[in-house]
């Protein structure tokens, strides 16, 4: 049996890692050597974490759980004819599990923005900039998110780590003694950013605007972005000598030109169980597949590693001609400890509450915790805490 797993993220690594305790034979394909550890990598720009240090190389992982790596990138996937190409070669498939991630939104002069979640590399390019502007000595800084119109969930909007980027700037240019010296803002097209996280967490933000001194200007659509400059749909533009935008999640463009059943917005229509609608050997996880019923929920890392996880619980138990089937919904929520530099907040929604606890100084160590835990749980270095 031929099965192939797409993408070496949270959810592909997961599910190989799944399938190999139960003795499948695996191969999985990425068009990166690493998996990038996304929530941690919020620190490179400040000079608190390496960009290596945030990496997982593939091939270790491949190593210690005996899975197969192909380094290749998928440039089509024939779903009806069970293949997927890549750049060097043609892949046939019995059981396909589908993991790459998502794309991003368009805007006009998106050219003159950098992104915390775009290539991992990013992260360093950020920083060399912001380290520039801090050998200047003042400067106008702006991070922001936006949505994306088709995506009438919602559920691709990223907006914590533009929050948590945004608040270890103020605190480290406080720690050079120059936080006076810039201005720091957020923006956002949409009227209530970080509402996602809840109707409690977001009535908090305004206290943390206030506390880390930046500004906001949100509610108003961006027209462009230029090289010293955001253009709003108002005609109101905020100067700029570094624009930190994370778009609006979209559809993986590889996803688009293929023949699988896609939402209005290109990500993968899955049922509950996380198979692909209409192709029964197919499997969709992670940020690349449609999150539908629960208007509240977002994609997260967490998430995609339950999809993994429920995915491969329900593929298993099929093969083994059990008929107990898992759901991803009974185990969606939006759990994030939201860094602040100097502290954090524990946000948590589910489909029945949602709150936001500050966790002060205890909660930048716990993120980090977190960190160290993620890496060396999945090097099989330490014991894996069941769920996480
Ligand atoms: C800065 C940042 C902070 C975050 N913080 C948190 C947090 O605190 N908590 C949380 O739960 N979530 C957080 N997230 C979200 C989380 O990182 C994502 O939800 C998670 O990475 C999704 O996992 P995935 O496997 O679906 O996609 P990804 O992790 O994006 O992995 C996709 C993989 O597919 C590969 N790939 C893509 N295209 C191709 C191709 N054509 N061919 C071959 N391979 C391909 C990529 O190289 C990559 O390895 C954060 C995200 C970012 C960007």
């Amino acid at each position: 049996m031929k099965i192939l797993i797409l993408g070496g993220g949270f959810a592909g690594v997961e599910a190989a890692i799944k399938l190999r305790k139960h003795k499948y034979e695996v191969t999985l394909i990425s068009d990166r050597d690493f998996l990038f550890i996304y929530p941690v990598s919020i620190w490179i720009p400040v000079g608190k974490r390496s960009y290596e240090d945030t990496q997982i190389k593939l091939s270790d992982l491949a190593k210690i759980h005996g899975f197969s790596l192909v380094l290749d990138k998928v440039t089509k996937i024939e779903a009806k004819n069970s293949i997927v190409f890549g750049e060097d070669k043609s892949y046939s498939f019995d059981y396909l599990f589908i993991a790459m991630g998502m794309g991003k939104v368009k805007t006009k002069g998106l050219e003159h923005t950098h992104s915390i979640c775009g290539k991992p590399e990013e992260s360093v390019i950020i920083k060399d900039l912001l380290d520039n502007l801090i050998t200047k000595g003042k400067g106008n800084i702006n991070v922001g998110f936006g949505g994306n119109p088709k995506d009438l969930t919602a559920t691709a909007v990223r907006g914590g780590p533009a929050f948590e980027l945004l608040f270890n700037i103020s605190v480290l240019l406080k720690e050079k003694g120059l936080r006076d010296h810039f201005n720091l803002t957020f923006f956002a097209p949409m009227a209530e950013p970080g509402k996602r996280m809840g109707e409690k967490a977001y009535g908090k933000m305004d206290t943390f605007f206030e506390h880390y001194k930046v500004k906001t200007h949100f509610g108003i659509k961006i027209k462009e972005f230029h090289e010293n400059a955001i253009l709003f749909e108002d005609d109101s533009q905020i100067p700029s000598d570094l624009t930190l935008y994370i778009s609006g999640g979209d559809g993986h463009p590889i996803i688009k030109e293929s023949d699988l059943p896609q939402n209005e917005t290109g990500f993968i229509q899955i049922n509950e169980m996380c198979r692909v609608e209409g192709f029964p050997r197919i499997y969709a996880i992670g940020d690349i597949a449609a999150i539908i019923g629960h208007q509240w929920a977002a994609k997260q890392g967490h998430v995609a590693e339950i999809m993994a996880d429920v995915a491969i619980f329900n593929f298993h138990n099929e093969q083994s001609g059990k008929e107990k089937r898992m759901s991803y919904w009974e185990r969606l929520h939006i759990i994030c400890v939201m860094d602040s530099g100097d502290g954090a907040a524990f946000v948590m929604r589910t489909a029945k509450t949602d709150f936001m606890v500050p966790l002060p100084i205890i909660g930048h160590w716990l993120k980090k915790g977190w960190g160290w835990y993620y890496k060396n749980s999945k090097m099989k270095r330490m014991f894996r805490i069941p769920g996480m």
